[in-house]
This record gives structure tokens, sequence and C-alpha cells, in this order.
């Protein structure tokens, strides 16, 4: 962004962004007139982890730009916090902050390879810079790749940004004081009380050079695909309830699919209760469309991080009670509809079954506001392999066996699709995966 608060503005922001990632985070910047070297922090943690009262205090930026990093490529080596930043010339700086996976860019992980597609992405996009047109050649660059990505990169001359022809990730425009500010969710914006202007769209690029407010549109037409591809697992379960993205409210879009399994599995129960916090808003739904009262049952712990020392010898069963512990008041006696947004290798939904029964549920349905999951994701979303996801190898019945419910119901792909609509991926759903299908074979060791 461009603002004489631009630093502390990016920190609100990528705070407020915090869900997108936790291993690791950075910023990159520079007062006005720009002066060399920038400001750049980056480091492996949250970002409170990264960032202190005094990195804040000590510098003024008027040009920024943040990230959180989230790995599906790579590990979670501290070297690969973003922004990436490269000085392919003395006194020249280029940084890069990316959302997504590029398949055709991203290497079967080796030990020791600290290599994402981002890198090799800012490699792509350093070979075909210009000074003269940055715009341009940008854009040029990316007509060659596929993939997901939602991207800035911020070159000496000012900010590029881009969001691919498909949509996969979200990407948003707003203002803060008559400056541009963009963002990956609205609930960015609402922290430092930026207007919101629009989404990017899919296949958009452009380029706010320094020293100027006014956004500049791509002018290399990008050959659109007949359909977009956002990501429906971005309603389901990953972007913040409080953002709008994708013409969605997400914690709207999230009770909707409550309501949506209500009819697709239909239970008798005395109590639908969530698994907190991501289920909450499709409980409600539930609760709305069958009737059935809700309640809070289970009580999530907010402050156990990465730090959290792992059980030592003797207390190996303390698993998913040091996350999650139920109200046994609320639940002994009675039928329970437990509602998730998603069951991926089904170890999480064993252990809550177990500590409801253990502390006197009666019943236990678990209700999944999303379709079985049986395929892994290659747009930026960190899934198992397929052989770990329990739906690519199991029968409904064999999954409600393992986790040990009374019944198991799924949101039909049918119903989701005829809810949301065509234009969305649901490739980790059906297996029809749209873009980069060659790259995608060969990541999965066989054709698609
Ligand atoms: S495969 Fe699933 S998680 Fe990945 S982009 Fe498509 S819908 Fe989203």
């Amino acid at each position: 962004m461009h603002h004489p608060q631009s630093l502390y503005l990016t920190y609100l922001g990528i705070y407020s962004l915090q869900h997108r990632g936790q291993e690791g985070a950075g910023i990159f910047g520079y007062p006005d007139p720009v002066v060399i070297p920038p400001f750049f922090q980056c480091g492996a943690g949250l970002v409170s982890d990264v960032f202190s009262q005094d990195s804040l205090s000590d510098h003024s930026l008027n040009y920024a730009m943040g990230h959180v990093r989230y790995s599906t490529s790579g590990g979670k080596h501290c070297s690969l916090a973003q922004p990436i930043v490269r000085q392919p010339r003395e006194g020249q700086y280029f940084a890069l902050s990316h959302n997504g996976t590029i398949p055709a860019l991203q290497e079967r992980s080796v030990a020791g390879d600290v290599h994402t597609d981002t890198s090799r992405l800012m490699d792509h996009l350093l070979a075909r810079y210009e000074t003269k047109s940055p715009l341009r050649s940008f854009s040029e660059a990316l007509k060659t790749i596929e993939g997901a990505y939602s991207l800035l990169w911020m070159t000496p001359e000012g900010l590029l940004f881009a969001r691919d022809p498909w949509g996969f990730r979200p990407l948003v425009l707003g203002k803060k004081d008559g400056s541009p500010v963009i963002c990956s969710e609205t609930c960015a914006l609402d922290i430092i009380d930026a207007e919101f202007v629009r989404e990017i769209q899919p296949g958009e690029s452009g380029f706010v050079s320094f020293g100027s407010r006014e956004v500049k549109q791509s002018c290399v037409p990008v050959e659109k695909p007949l359909h977009t591809q956002p990501c429906v697992f971005e309603l389901i379960y990953f972007a913040r309830p409080d953002s709008n993205i994708f013409d969605w409210n997400v914690y709207e879009a999230r009770k909707r699919l409550g309501r949506l399994l209500a009819s697709d599995y239909q239970v008798e129960a005395d109590l639908v209760i969530s698994v907190p916090d991501s289920g909450v808003p499709a409980s409600l739904g539930f609760s709305e469309a069958s009737g059935i009262p809700w309640d809070v049952g289970i009580i999530r712990n907010h402050y156990v991080h990465r730090t959290f020392i792992e059980p030592l010898p003797g207390f190996r069963d303390l698993g998913v009670k040091v996350k999650h512990n139920p109200i046994r008041s609320m639940i002994r006696g009675k039928r329970l509809v437990v509602i998730d947004d998603s069951l991926v290798r089904s170890t999480t939904s064993k252990k809550i079954i177990g500590l409801l029964r253990h502390h006197g549920a009666k019943e236990i349905h678990l209700g999944i506001s999303s379709p079985p999951m049986a395929w892994p994701c290659f747009y930026g979303i960190d899934t198992p392999s397929r052989q770990e996801l329990i739906a690519s190898n199991h029968s409904v019945e064999q999954i409600r066996s393992r986790i040990g419910a009374d019944s198991l119901g799924y949101l039909s792909l049918e119903t989701l699709r005829k809810s949301f609509g065509p234009n969305f991926c649901y490739a980790c759903f059906d297996g029809r995966y749209q873009v980069a299908q060659p790259a995608i074979g060969d990541l999965l060791g066989a054709p698609v």
C-alpha cells in the first residue's frame, strides 16, 4: 500500500490475515522518496513473533507490502517466509508475495530443498522484466504461467499485482485516505478502516507507480478461460467468516452450507453443536433448517500454538483435549448432532467423538458441511496426499465405523454445486483438475 503509515497499516493487515498462514511473516517497503536499502523484516512464526513494538516504531514507510506464509510446497523452512526479496543488480530490489500454487513450477519435495514455486516465479518474472514498461512485461510473463496465484510484486518502479485468470484465490482492492490498498480478504481492509472498492477480477493485473495513487490496469489482454474457478474451500473453511470474497459473505455462505446439509442428512437428535470455530456458522444453519435446538457443546482453547510441548510419555492420550473440551452438563445423556466443516484424515473427528462419548453423550451423529474430500489440492490449500485422505479409499460407512459415530452424513457434491454454481473449483471433491492438468498428473504420479 501507499500511505505515510504504511508499515503499521501493513502490520495490522497481515495480523488480521493470520488465519491464512502461521509459518512465517514479513514486510518489505520504502519511505518516500524511495531510498536504498529498503526496509525488510521477515521471520518464522506468527506476525506477533516476527514484529515488535521497536521494529514498528523505529521506521516510517510510505510504500509497503506484507505476507503471512502458509506452506504448500518447500516445507516449513524459516527462510521461506515472504515477501521473497532479490537484488539482481546493485541498488535494484524486487519483492514478491504469492498466495496459491503453480503446479508446473512446483517440484517434488527434496530433503533440504528450500526452493518453492514462489522463488521460481520470481526468476520467471525477473527474466522478462523491462524497466520501460513494467506492467506490460509483468502481464506478458504471467500469460505463460498456469496455476493459482494472487500476487504482489514490488519493483524499483512501484507495485504490481495480479490474480490468475481462473481466480482461485481472492484478492480485493480497497482505499485508505485516497490510496489504493490490495489484500487477500476484506477483513484486512476493515482493521485499518479502509473502504472496499471491488474484487480484483480473475485475469486482472495492475500497477501503482511510486508517487502515484492511480491504479493502472493491465495493457495485455488476457485470454479468459470458459469459466472461473475460485476455490469453494475458501468459503467452506479457509477464509475468515467476516470477509466478503467471490461475491459472498463467508459467514452467510457457511450458514447456507449448514442449511443445505440439513436437507441432505436428516437425523433425529436433541441438540446441534459444532466443532469450534470453523463449524459454528454451518451448525447454526443446520439447526435453523432442521428445527433441532443449537447450543455450545465444545470449548476451544485459542491459545494453543506451535510452541505447545508435545505430550510427554505417559500423557500420550492428551491429544485433542489440549485444544477441545466438552461442556459436560450440555452433552450428558443427549443425542447430539455435531457439525464440522470438513473431514480430512478423520483423526480429529475420531478423538472428538471419543471425548463426547466419554463424557456421557447418548448418541453422536456427525454432519460434515462439505462433500467427502478425496483428492489433494494443487491450487494453494495444504491437503495431505491422496493416500492419507480418508474419503479416497473408504466408504462413508467405513469412515463412520472408524470414527465411532452413530451416523455420518456429508453435504452432497450435487447439492453444493447446485447451490454455488458451476463457476467454482471443486477438484478436491471430484478430482477434476481443470487447470494445469499435465503438471498435476505428474505430481500425482499418474495422468488425471
Ligand atoms: S482443489 Fe479444493 S481446495 Fe483446492 S482450489 Fe479446488 S476447491 Fe479449493
